[in-house]
């Protein structure tokens, strides 16, 4: 799919399995065992747009259309300039 990664210029791509991390209007989707080119160097991720647009779709039955995810996760938030130094 890619011949050159655009962040390091390395031209060696590995097949590999990642976690997606969709966010879209501060709502969440993450999704396991995603497909992707990997940059064998910075380790860069290239995902092709179908798999993508998979991944939108199913953001937008979870969050508009109600569907019910395999999994949820609560998630902690914190404002940065409220953090507590030790
Ligand atoms: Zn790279």
């Amino acid at each position: 799919m890619n011949t050159k990664c655009h962040f390091c210029g390395n031209k060696n791509f590995k097949q590999a399995r990642v976690q997606y991390i969709y966010k879209h209007n501060n709502q969440f989707l993450i999704v396991n065992d995603v497909p992707c080119e990997q940059c064998e160097y910075c380790g860069e991720e290239y995902f092709e747009g179908k798999v993508l647009t998979q991944i939108e779709e199913e953001f937008y039955r979870i969050h508009a259309q109600g569907k019910k995810a395999k999994k949820e996760l609560r998630v902690p938030i914190e404002q940065f300039p409220e953090l507590q130094t030790a």
